[in-house]
């Protein structure tokens, strides 16, 4: 049985909110499954200031910009897409729609609404480490080992999870040297598996990273020695970088993601969300896979309410 409609169409079948490579990529599904689509972006993807991003199968070593940029061409060639440049700032269910509402104070309305706007990374507020971010201050060695392979790399970390750390940048470097900025809280026993492995543990506090147009040179302790480096790793605590999903009520897992299933549907009907909100496996191509899935599911569930 068809669905009942208010009786003015919404304006589009589908809002993306978030431009990046995992809403491009819904965009692409949606835009040849023939759907009226609006993008809308605030142009401010995560990756911004990596000058080269990697393991990303046809694009490795491509400028971020660039991958994004040629993504929005492919994709707004599809005649039922549209993009609009901006902030939403609301986003409310009514009735069979949902109204989104933006910083210009335009509203627009569509039946289904996908998220894909990314995590906020918050830096520590050090001197330098703004500056060093995704250059020489790395959080993915998936991403970046590879161009720092048998350097020596710091990693600023602390507790388990800098043991755990360590253990996967060892893939990449034999000679590491671990910042815990601030008394170690590992274990005993870790500690003395990276004694095992030679890997000194720095407890002092880290008060600035030296650089040079984003080149890390060394890690200055509050003790007033620095430590020269090739690369720091280090993985920020992060927030959603869009409020709107936990504003209609879309459930945060324990970790500060968003919980969607596979697809990218949200506990709210007619929400998903994709990409890194939702996915600690942070990377241009699990972006892009979300995306793709999210866009063919949605086009689904339009085809079964209205036929
Ligand atoms: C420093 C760094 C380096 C990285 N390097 C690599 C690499 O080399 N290779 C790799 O595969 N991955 C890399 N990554 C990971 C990769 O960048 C992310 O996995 C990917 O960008 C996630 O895509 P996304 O579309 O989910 O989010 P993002 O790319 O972060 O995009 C989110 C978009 O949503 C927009 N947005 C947010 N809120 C709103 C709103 N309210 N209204 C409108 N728009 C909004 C933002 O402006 C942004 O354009 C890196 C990440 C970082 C932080």
């Amino acid at each position: 049985m068809e669905a009942t409609l208010q009786t003015q169409q919404p304006d589009y079948e589908v809002v993306i909110i978030g431009g990046s490579y995992a809403g491009l990529s819904a965009a692409m599904a949606l835009g040849r499954s023939l759907r009226r689509v609006l993008v809308i972006d605030s142009g401010l993807p995560c990756n911004r200031q990596t000058p080269h991003s990697h393991n990303f199968i046809t694009q490795d070593g491509v400028v971020p910009a660039v991958i994004a940029g040629k993504a929005k061409e492919q994709v707004l060639a599809y005649p039922t897409v549209a993009w609009k440049q901006g902030l939403a700032t609301e986003a409310r269910r009514d009735g069979d729609r949902f109204v989104i509402g933006t910083a210009a104070g335009e509203q627009f309305s569509a039946l289904k609404l996908l998220f894909a706007t990314g995590l906020n990374d918050q830096l520590p507020d050090l001197p330098g480490f703004a500056d060093c971010w995704g250059i020489s201050v790395l959080h993915c060695p998936y991403c970046h080992g590879y161009e720092v392979h048998g350097k020596k790399l710091g990693i600023m970390a602390n507790g388990d999870m800098a043991f755990e750390y360590v253990r996967l940048i060892h893939q990449w470097s034999k000679n590491i040297v671990l910042f815990t900025n601030g008394p170690s809280t590992m274990t005993d026993a870790y500690r003395d598996k990276l004694q095992q492995y030679r890997i000194p543990v720095i407890e002092s506090p880290v008060a600035e990273l030296q650089q040079e147009g984003g080149s890390i040179k060394a890690v200055e302790l509050g003790d007033g020695q620095a430590e020269r480096v090739d690369a720091l790793f280090h993985r920020p605590a992060f927030k959603q970088h869009c409020p709107l999903p936990v504003e209609l009520g879309c459930v945060l897992t324990d970790h500060g993601y968003l919980q969607a299933d596979d697809m990218g549907k949200t506990n709210v009907p007619g929400v998903f969300v994709v990409g890194d909100a939702v996915s600690m496996m942070r990377s241009v191509a699990a972006a892009v896979a979300g995306g793709n899935k999210a866009g063919a599911w949605i086009n689904k569930e339009l085809a079964e309410a209205f036929f």
